[in-house]
């Protein structure tokens, strides 16, 4: 049998790790509207203004741009120039742009606008990379999909992999097959589990300081774990 990558946890120390931030999750996290949510356009229109956007603001502007596009055929319908203007304020407008393309492309000949349940399916479409897959895979569909983003990656590596650098591309691969393997055995839970490492890279082990005092994975972390040797 092949030998186990180094960067990678065996079952057990897996599954401790996704109930200890699942337990966490379900008693710190904060309430989005985006949360309350399965609708796969409104999961989509959030991970969008999400990516490069503070989540306060987008909490301000998600509201709006959904009361004027409530659909994705609304959406697909309006105006290039009225679509811009709901995006005004988040910058960053290829996001938008793309956004109007792909509603265009799902309702295009009579289409019904659904967006597919298959990470591989969505990455067909404009503006959609592998996280934003995985994340409408998982947190609209509850799909046992993996996602990993900058925040992701970095609780990742610190967790299990303090070696891998998630900005070179080969370790950034490597965290991947780690996020794949950590995953919780269903759906439902893997939409606790993905929702629960991004809230705890945003609020706990953020980029700029680690508060291991108040998270729960120490018992699991190779970085506390060293820095706690010393
Ligand atoms: S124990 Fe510390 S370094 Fe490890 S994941 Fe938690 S906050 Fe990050």
């Amino acid at each position: 049998m092949p030998r186990r990558p180094s960067y990678l946890p065996d079952k057990a120390r897996a599954q401790d790790f996704s109930r200890r931030l699942r337990r966490w999750f379900r008693r710190n996290s904060r309430d989005l509207p985006w949360r309350r949510t399965r609708d796969p356009y409104r999961v989509l229109v959030s991970e969008l203004m999400l990516q490069q956007t503070q989540v306060s603001r987008v909490v301000e502007f998600y509201g709006k741009f959904l009361k004027r596009f409530p659909t994705i055929h609304r959406l697909a319908a309006a105006a290039p120039r009225r679509v811009m203007e709901s995006w005004e304020g988040l910058g960053y407008y290829a996001r938008a742009r793309n956004l109007h393309k792909l509603a265009r492309q799902v309702t295009a000949d009579g289409g019904n606008g659904a967006l597919s349940a298959v990470p591989g399916e969505l990455q067909k479409l404009p503006g959609i990379g592998a996280y934003t897959a995985g994340a409408v895979a998982s947190f609209a569909h509850e799909k046992r999909a993996a996602l990993v983003d900058t925040n992701v990656a970095r609780v990742l590596s610190r967790v299990f992999a303090p070696k891998l650098n998630p900005k070179r591309p080969a370790d950034l691969k490597k965290l991947w097959v780690v996020a794949a393997a950590v995953l919780p055995r269903t759906g439902a839970a893997t939409w606790t589990h993905n929702q629960a490492v991004m809230e705890l890279g945003a609020l706990v082990c953020t980029a700029r300081v680690m508060r291991c005092a108040a998270c729960p994975l120490t018992t699991v972390c190779l970085t506390f774990a060293t820095a706690t040797r010393r």
